[in-house]
């Protein structure tokens, strides 16, 4: 079995102001990266996922802390390092973002420099972190270029962001994370602000690079239909709690906490006209995190929801097989059954 080589375990973030007691955004988190493979973090807006995804890197907002949890990243041949111990802008945590692990953010256009071209951003990767003298930078950008799929790259290479379309500009954030030949990749809904036919050519652009480089990928998206296409595992998040996770296939064929079966049951399906049947979205909105109920936090929302829904948070059962979920009715006992 391949050593995972970023493992996150029991982390929580927490923001904190002046006026109000401290929110905490994302709880208990427990997740595993495997090189070679995609892990899909799903969930609506504001479950935190990216808030996640960012703590990897240590990009949270300066009122955000990690009070307890680890992040060990532990690359092939080195030691393993705990990322939520590192000092903001210390040598070593300067050294793992952007180089051995890269992000790709959803909008390019508020990531990217509008006043430096595509190329000389790409070029500054390898120069800071790999001491290439320019000239040697500038060919491997407009390899990278061209291996991500951006025709004439030696001219886009002088291109500014402005001067391309949205999902060439993908390509070059791509390229631009791919620069120091990452060892994880996380991709923060890398499609959603693209058409479906440039969302279809971007995911065959991440498959194939990761088989390419070998990376470990974590993928976030709401997007049931891309966790199929590109997860090997899915871990769904509900306003700062996993609450389910699993192997894709296994998740998908039995989905077993109700906001995973209400994510699934609210994905259009091609049919017949006499086959049609409406959508069944979810009712109501993510609450804020400041509102989180005591027990279950999918509560205000959940069809199932009984007494100790309120009160207690569920345990995560095993389902086997790596599956896991965390609900009161999958504890539930005949006898409770009887008495509800
Ligand atoms: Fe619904 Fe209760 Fe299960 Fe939460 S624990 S998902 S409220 S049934």
């Amino acid at each position: 079995m391949t050593k995972p080589i970023l493992t996150i375990e029991n982390l929580s973030i927490v923001f904190s102001s002046p006026d109000e007691a401290d929110i905490e955004a994302v709880r208990q988190v427990d997740l595993t990266l495997t090189p070679g493979k995609t892990l899909a973090l799903v969930g609506e807006s504001g479950c935190g996922k990216s808030v996640t995804a960012r703590a990897i890197l240590r990009l949270l907002d300066a009122n955000a802390k990690i009070p307890h949890g680890k992040i060990l990243f532990a690359p092939e041949g080195a030691a393993v390092t705990d990322i939520a111990q590192l000092k903001q802008d210390s040598l070593p945590l300067r050294a793992i973002r952007g180089n051995q692990i890269a992000m790709i953010f959803q909008e390019p256009m508020s990531s990217l420099s509008p006043v430096h071209t595509i190329g000389d951003q790409i070029d500054e990767m390898m120069t800071i972190h790999e001491g290439l003298n320019h000239k040697r930078a500038r060919e491997r950008t407009v390899a990278l270029l061209d291996q991500v799929g951006i025709p004439g790259p030696r001219e886009r290479a002088s291109a500014y962001p402005f001067e391309l379309s949205g999902g060439l500009r993908q390509r070059a954030m791509i390229a631009m994370a791919l620069a120091c030949t990452p060892q994880v990749l996380i991709a923060d809904e890398p499609t959603t602000a693209l058409d479906v036919t440039t969302q279809a050519q971007i995911l065959d652009l991440l498959r194939q690079l990761q088989a390419d480089f070998g990376m470990a990928m974590l993928f976030i998206t709401h997007d049931l239909g891309v966790v199929a296409e590109i997860a090997d595992e899915v871990a769904v998040m509900y306003l700062g709690d996993v609450v389910e996770q699993g192997d894709v296939f296994d998740v998908f064929a039995r989905p077993s906490h109700p906001y995973t079966q209400a994510l699934m049951s609210s994905i259009p399906k091609m049919a017949r006209k006499a086959d049609r049947v409406r959508l069944n979205p979810i009712k109501g909105t993510v609450p804020a995190p400041k509102e989180r109920p005591q027990g279950c936090a999918f509560t205000s929302r959940c069809p199932h929801a009984f007494e100790p829904c309120q009160t207690i948070r569920p345990e995560r059962t095993d389902m086997g097989n790596g599956h896991h979920a965390r609900c009161h009715l999958l504890t539930r006992t005949p006898a409770a059954e009887e008495m509800a």
